[in-house]
């Protein structure tokens, strides 16, 4: 990045599941410099760990449907209050509802910073089912591949790193279907809670990963004069 001085950035993915937040989320943390936080990440090391947080989180997430938001709220802004976040962070995942969305602006501003700008990766519904339900993922990296758009060299295995892939459990066919509905009612909304604050960028995420990714650049060079 060109720019002097103390700055700091705080981007949003906005997108259905599936849409290409974690890829593109990846491509650019590495880009600005900055870290990504995906807030099902973070969700799934307490599923792992076996935390109670995790715990509580399980029974919402198994079913498709969202962890409460006072919950998730404060998981992400402890994330966010970390030092390596100082220069900013690529919000994944979160906000997902106008309540999370409302709460971050406020969090934010007590702490004297503000969304740079929203980037909504826009994906047909039909699309986003192909994809989640032949995605694998790298549990070591978080690399994604696909059985039919995008294999490994070597089934089950991740090309970069060497480690196993596996399915995610709300990757199977019904709770995908219930996922979706989920974005549509309580994520959508947030499209036009930053639209009528100029801050939304809308993407074509049908496209390739590649055209995509140039697409994010773009806008980031064009709306922040940034990279
Ligand atoms: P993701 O990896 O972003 O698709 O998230 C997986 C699951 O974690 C979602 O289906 C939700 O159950 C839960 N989750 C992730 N982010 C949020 C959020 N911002 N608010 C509520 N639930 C979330």
């Amino acid at each position: 990045m060109s720019n002097q001085g103390m700055w700091s950035l705080y981007l949003i993915l906005l997108g259905g599941p599936g849409a290409g937040k974690g890829t593109q989320g990846q491509m650019l943390s590495t880009y600005l410099g900055i870290p990504r936080i995906s807030s099902g990440d973070l969700f799934r090391e307490h599923i792992h760990s076996r935390t109670d947080l995790g715990r509580l989180a399980q029974s919402f997430i198994e079913q498709g449907a969202l962890v409460p938001d006072d919950i998730t709220i404060s998981m992400v802004m402890d994330r966010l209050d970390r030092p390596d976040c100082r220069r900013g962070t690529i919000l994944d995942g979160f906000p997902r509802t106008v309540p999370q969305a409302e709460a971050l602006d406020d969090e934010l501003r007590r702490r004297a910073k503000q969304i740079s700008l929203v980037l909504d990766l826009q994906v047909a519904f039909q699309i986003l089912i192909e994809r989640l339900t032949g995605r694998w993922l790298c549990r070591v990296c978080g690399a994604s591949f696909h059985t039919k758009l995008r294999p490994p060299a070597m089934a089950g295995i991740c090309d970069f790193c060497g480690n196993t892939l596996f399915q995610r459990e709300d990757d199977h066919p019904e709770t995908v279907v219930q996922r979706l509905e989920v974005y549509s009612h309580q994520t959508e909304p947030l499209r036009q809670f930053y639209a009528q604050v100029g801050l939304l960028h809308v993407v074509d995420g049908g496209q390739s990963v590649e055209e995509v990714q140039r697409d994010l650049i773009q806008a980031l060079k064009t709306r922040l004069g940034v990279g």
